[in-house]
């Protein structure tokens, strides 16, 4: 196959910063402190140290967010210029972007390559075209204010696009935490918003952990963006009750993948090795539940089992790589603990290399009740049962504290069209699997959250309404 992804270029840009990844508030580097280290998961090597942002820091973020606010939402075409900037100097660098995520997070370069780095420019590009339309397609409507925006691990370039780019379309200006394992590709970021322009104060990223986060919650913010697990989220939304801060949530998920005996096995078997193993499973509306019907489940799980023992696993840069490693060995060491501990169903496991790797996982047999078809693992997992009618497919996928995605495999499409509104999600995928654009919403019910990303609802979740009457103004040139 081809030669791994060089990270020579990657690893001098790390170097060229000092090593240290930090603050940058106010269109400039602020604190850089080696507090913790950030590590490559795939071999345990250091990458760079990270500043842990005080309550301070944070503050200082927030006052200059503030202070660019008012500007900031006052030219919607300067918006658009700046955020298609933006843009277009992600996708040149954006070879940089990807050996920086796999470097910092494990995932395999072929995902980061074709998957986060363009959907996370397709997210710029898709919301600056609606930056210079705020005031004729959003009419009363204004922007927010300074958002808070706080962000896991698992896609951390993307995650920081679908955050950034909607808020500053709309006129906010935004103080962006990236979460601890995975500081480096929002370093990367800072740096191509010095190169487009973007005015000193409208994007301020802070490092740091869940102590920042905190104080990033508790600071002067008009709106709290979080996307992380629904423990955090549930600490947040007591944190800010009674404050008037806005609120949007994205938390865990346990999405049901169903597959009815009239579905094309082998598109459904291909599909559950995206819903499942893409990203090591650490993806929030993983189709981490199979609910298989009963008449097909032995010529499924034969076929999964092959697909299984083709996938590759180890160097997440190797091209070939469907599977990389596991973001940090507390993560791992998680999934171990809790598929150790399952005494129910059938385990079947295919081999992985040494160090921070774990293995894709099928466990069929379970009941609905088990821990492992009620908590989210957030790793390569596939927790597996059978159903007999389309009644009880609904009921046990419906049987979860979350609610974020669902899959329905059918050639029936009465029948899926039939299922899916019955189905306690917020997004219903049918035939299919993580179909994800900047133009859809997307987000939970239950404890799932609340709030969307992308479409119209992520726009609208940046802005507040105002009664008042203003005349609609021409598009500038
Ligand atoms: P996490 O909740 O531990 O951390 C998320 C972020 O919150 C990090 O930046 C962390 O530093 C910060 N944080 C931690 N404690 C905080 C506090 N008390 N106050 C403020 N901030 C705090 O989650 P994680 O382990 O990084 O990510 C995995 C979780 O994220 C999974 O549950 C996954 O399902 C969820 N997730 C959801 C979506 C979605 O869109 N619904 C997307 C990706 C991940």
């Amino acid at each position: 196959g081809p030669a791994p992804e060089s990270s020579t270029e990657a690893l001098q840009w790390l170097s060229d910063k000092g090593g240290i990844a930090g603050h940058y508030i106010n269109g400039k580097w602020g604190a850089l402190r080696d507090d913790f280290a950030s590590n490559n998961p795939a071999t345990g090597e250091r990458l760079a140290g990270v500043t842990k942002g005080t309550t301070d820091e944070v503050n200082e973020a927030v006052k200059a967010a503030r202070k660019a606010q008012p500007t900031w939402a006052k030219d919607g075409h300067k918006r658009a210029r700046v955020l298609y900037a933006i843009a277009r100097l992600m996708q040149k660098h954006a070879r940089l972007l990807a050996v920086v995520e796999v470097l910092d997070n494990g995932k395999p370069i072929r995902e980061a390559r074709d998957i986060d780095v363009p959907l996370a420019i397709r997210h710029f590009y898709h919301h600056a075209g609606f930056a210079q339309l705020m005031d004729d397609e959003l009419p009363n409507r204004e922007a927010l204010g300074v958002c808070g925006q706080i962000i896991p691990w698992n896609f951390p370039l993307l995650m920081l696009a679908w955050k950034i780019a909607p808020a500053l379309a709309m006129g906010n200006t935004v103080v962006l935490k990236p979460a601890e394992y995975t500081s480096l590709s929002a370093m990367v970021f800072a740096d191509i918003c010095t190169q487009a322009g973007v005015p000193p104060g409208v994007v301020n990223i802070v490092t740091g952990d869940g102590d920042t986060g905190a104080a990033l919650v508790n600071a002067e913010v008009d709106k709290i963006a979080f996307t992380g697990s629904t423990a955090v989220g549930r600490i947040i939304r007591e944190q800010t009750a009674g404050t008037g801060k806005a609120l949007s949530l994205e938390l865990g998920g346990k999405s049901p993948y169903i597959v009815f005996d009239d579905a094309d096995i082998d598109s459904a078997v291909e599909g559950l090795v995206d819903a499942i193993w893409f990203n090591q499973g650490q993806v929030c509306c993983a189709g981490s539940r199979l609910l298989v019907q009963e008449t097909i489940a032995d010529t499924f799980y034969a076929k999964l089992k092959t697909r299984m023992a083709g996938l590759r696993i180890g160097n997440p840069l190797d091209k070939c790589i469907d599977i990389g490693a596991i973001v940090d060995p507390a993560q791992l060491a998680q999934i171990t603990k809790m598929v150790s501990e399952n005494t129910d169903g059938e385990t079947y496991q295919t081999a992985a290399p040494d160090g921070c790797f774990y293995p894709p996982t099928l466990i069929t047999g379970l009941s609905p009740a088990s821990s492992l078809m009620q908590e989210e693992i957030f790793g390569p997992v596939l927790a597996a049962t059978t159903f007999r009618t389309p009644s009880e497919a609904v009921e046990i996928a419906n049987n979860t504290r979350y609610g974020l995605a669902a899959s329905v495999w059918s050639e029936n499409i009465n029948l899926a069209l039939d299922i899916a509104p019955k189905l306690a999600a917020g997004i219903v995928w049918i035939n299919g699997t993580n179909m994800m654009d900047a133009a859809a919403g997307f987000g939970g019910v239950r404890e799932s959250g609340f709030g969307r990303e992308g479409g119209w609802e992520g726009l609208s979740g940046y802005t507040k309404p105002k009664t008042s009457t203003k005349p609609v103004k021409p598009i500038a040139a």
